[in-house]
């Protein structure tokens, strides 16, 4: 019977001398794997669980030392032969590599004729030792203060690297607040000017008459408010990665905002076949909030129920008092999410489907959007001191398991000055 070759995991930065003594290895009957730097020395070991393992001390990240330290404390790795192979050329390197874990050393240059030799005998049971008790306590000392410097310095360098993260996360949203705003302003203008356009009984056409000025303008006055929409998302999403959402709180009632969407969403699209119900939205109290801002919250999570829903599905909108709060849910039965992706869909710019395939629209069928609506919705719901999550059984485009959101607010009190 063949015998098992013995596996050797060479930990190397440099791939002359990778490539060196995988072949030297290779040709005496080894089958070598390889990492060039510390952590994936240690993905590489726990998963190939090699007989022995020749460590290169200068390597990246954490370095030989650190790394045997670490392999040591893996159940499987705790006694397999580590052998340092270095150039570095200090008094006490042997020691230290000891002291670290290693069983043994091989100084660089390695000598190619007694090589094998070297790797068969350590494979065989040979250890090395430090010599004497002091210098062992002495070692360890040195190592453990050595290791305190390099975490000192590697926080250092990763505080320095997150300060200046954040500060190009701020540059990025400062930028992304002043563009929005930027917009918003023609935007604004043009919006008003469609407006002045719709109301005009001079335009000729109808709506649905394609190609007629009134049909044009009904069309204009539907992207530039889109647009608004998508700004809007933008701009809010922002505020809230700033920490700078304010809310203008006043008395809001939650049934004519729901029923202003439905409204709006029966002008905004083309027609869809789905069955809207709304149920106990009338016994609902007035909670304190910012309605412009539960509006949007509301308007993103009722859209997407009618976004991943399919013509002929229902949507079911529900009102009920629980305690000092109002839960809101909105259930819909269209193709549903996966567990996995349940908490995933809050995130920022989080989309599901492919986005080659996305097509923009607030209403069509799978009509994709930017992948802020939840996070957005989300965001202004826990600025209210609210909840928002998910249920759903999974997603299944045949099966139609449907999703339903659930959003819970806090009916809150009107402030003295607020009044
Ligand atoms: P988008 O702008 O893409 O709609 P959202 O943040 O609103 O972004 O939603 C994120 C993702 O969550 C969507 O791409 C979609 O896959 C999924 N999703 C949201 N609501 C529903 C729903 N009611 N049914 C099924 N999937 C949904």
């Amino acid at each position: 019977m063949e015998q098992r070759k013995p596996k050797i995991l060479y930990v190397e930065d440099d791939p002359a001398s990778e490539t060196l003594v995988r072949r030297i290895l290779g040709s005496e009957g080894f089958q070598v794997v390889s990492a060039s730097d510390g952590l994936t020395a240690i993905e590489v070991a726990r998963r190939e669980l090699p007989d022995m393992i020749l460590m290169d001390i200068n390597i990246s990240g954490l370095d030989g030392y650190e790394v045997t330290t670490r392999l040591r404390t893996i159940e499987e790795l705790k006694n397999i032969p580590i052998v340092a192979v270095t150039a570095a050329t200090l008094s006490g390197d042997r020691e230290r590599a000891l002291i670290a874990g290693c069983t043994g050393y091989i100084p660089k240059p390695i000598d190619v004729d007694t090589f094998p030799d070297q790797v068969r005998s350590f494979l065989q049971g040979t250890r090395e030792e430090v010599t004497s008790a002091e210098e062992k306590a002495e070692y360890l000392t040195e190592y453990s203060r050595r290791l305190v410097d390099r975490l000192e310095e590697k926080i250092r360098q990763l505080e320095a690297k997150n300060q200046e993260l954040q500060r190009l996360d701020k540059m990025k949203t400062d930028f992304i607040i002043i563009a929005g705003h930027e917009l918003r302003t023609p935007l604004t203008t043009i919006y008003g000017y469609v407006q002045i356009l719709q109301a005009n009984p001079a335009i000729p056409g109808s709506p649905d008459e394609p190609g007629s000025p009134r049909f044009l303008v009904e069309k204009m006055a539907e992207a530039t408010w889109r647009l608004n929409q998508v700004i809007s998302d933008i701009l809010t999403v922002s505020l809230i990665d700033a920490n700078k959402l304010e809310l203008a709180r006043g008395p809001v009632f939650i049934k004519p905002l729901v029923m202003q969407i439905l409204e709006d969403i029966r002008r905004a699209g083309p027609e869809r076949r789905l069955a809207f119900e709304t149920e106990g939205l009338d016994e609902l109290p007035m909670i304190v909030g910012d309605s412009k801002r539960l509006h949007q919250a509301l308007w993103n999570i009722i859209t997407n129920a009618v976004k991943y829903t399919p013509d002929g599905g229902h949507i079911n909108i529900r009102g009920i008092r629980i305690d000092n709060a109002v839960k809101i849910t909105i259930q819909d039965s269209g193709i549903g999410i996966d567990p996995e992706d349940q908490e995933r869909i809050f995130d920022r710019f989080y989309i599901l489907h492919d986005v080659s395939l996305h097509r923009s629209s607030k209403t069509a069928f799978k009509g994709g959007g930017l992948g802020v609506g939840l996070t957005v919705a989300r965001g202004i719901i826990e600025a209210h001191g609210g909840r928002v999550w998910v249920e759903s059984e999974g997603r299944d485009e045949e099966r139609l398991p449907g999703s339903t959101f659930h959003i819970l607010l806090p009916i809150g009190e009107l402030k003295e000055e607020s009044r």
